[in-house]
């Protein structure tokens, strides 16, 4: 099975389909990326936050697919927005991860701590860009605000926004507001952590396609043009979330799940703007 890639906007094609680790046990997160490595998968996101990017590179290595045949994403925890401390972060994940970083986040914006300023610490991320640690740099949680004060302070945009996106909440103007400025949108949480699976719309969709709710939902990601990485440890399902590239969904269908929006009520994670839960 194929899965189509997506240009960002430094010229680097990341496959739009890949595999989250966020919320997978250290202990078993190598078997869960060689799993997903075996059945095809060739895209992983961590974060320093999740605790396991030894063992996300440890899976990759078991599973005899050559490194550079992998997509890994990472993610600077919140704790080291100040500059010498992200400087040093990044060198802890590249060494964690075996080398340069296909892509690198902050995770949240955090703009109630360090005085806000999470332009310093973008500043960090261009740096190592600039000396080949980090290949691709991103962020996630950004709201449009922030995003239009990185364009008005510093130089380089991001490749990548990763927000939550799902038919309960649609966070549809970050999604525009990145599409106008060439900023790919990564759906974290893409089918809400389960709690979608359920909607009668969505059920409805999956009966007369003879698909799984999951792949509808994961499907309509992929057709809204989205970079999704759901989170599996049963390889069934990871194989499920795999298989979406067999069929398609009629527009009345991309429409009816688009309108099970509910707005900020839909989310399930922290809101950026007073995210600012720092990790002991
Ligand atoms: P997901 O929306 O991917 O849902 C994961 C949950 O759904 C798990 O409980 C899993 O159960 C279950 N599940 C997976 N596939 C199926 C299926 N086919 N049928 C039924 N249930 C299923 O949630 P995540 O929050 O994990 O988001 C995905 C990824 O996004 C993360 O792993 C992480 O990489 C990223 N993320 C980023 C954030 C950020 O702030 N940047 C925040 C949150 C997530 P089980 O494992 O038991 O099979």
């Amino acid at each position: 099975m194929s899965v189509p890639t997506i240009m960002l906007n430094d010229g680097r094609e990341i496959p739009q389909l890949g595999f989250g680790v966020f919320q997978i046990d250290p202990t078993e997160t190598a078997q869960a990326v060689k799993t997903a490595l075996d059945l095809g998968y060739r895209h992983l996101d961590t974060a320093q936050m999740y605790g396991n990017e030894a063992e996300t590179l440890q899976g990759v290595l078991d599973s005899g697919v050559p490194r550079g045949e992998v997509w890994i994403t990472s993610k600077l925890n919140n704790g080291f927005h100040e500059p010498d401390e992200a400087r040093q972060a990044i060198d802890d994940s590249v060494a964690k991860l075996g080398g340069p970083i296909d892509l690198y986040l902050i995770h949240w914006p955090l703009p109630t701590l360090y005085g806000g300023d999470f332009v310093s610490t973008w500043k960090v991320l261009e740096e190592a860009r600039a000396d080949g640690r980090l290949k691709s740099i991103g962020v996630s949680n950004f709201q449009v605000n922030h995003l239009q004060r990185l364009a008005q302070e510093t130089t380089v945009v991001p490749a990548v926004n990763q927000i939550e996106v799902h038919p309960y909440f649609g966070n549809e103007a970050v999604r525009r507001y990145c599409g106008e400025h060439q900023i790919g949108v990564e759906a974290w949480s893409p089918i809400a952590q389960g709690k979608v699976l359920d909607d009668p719309t969505i059920t409805d969709v999956a009966r007369r396609l003879g698909k799984s709710p999951a792949q509808v939902v994961l499907r309509w990601h992929i057709e809204r043009g989205d970079i999704v990485f759901p989170k599996s440890v049963t390889p069934s399902r990871m194989e499920e979330n795999f298989s979406l590239f067999d069929f398609e969904l009629a527009e009345e269908d991309l429409a009816l799940i688009s309108a099970l929006d509910q707005g900020d009520a839909g989310r399930t994670g922290g809101h950026p703007d007073t995210m600012d839960y720092v990790p002991s």
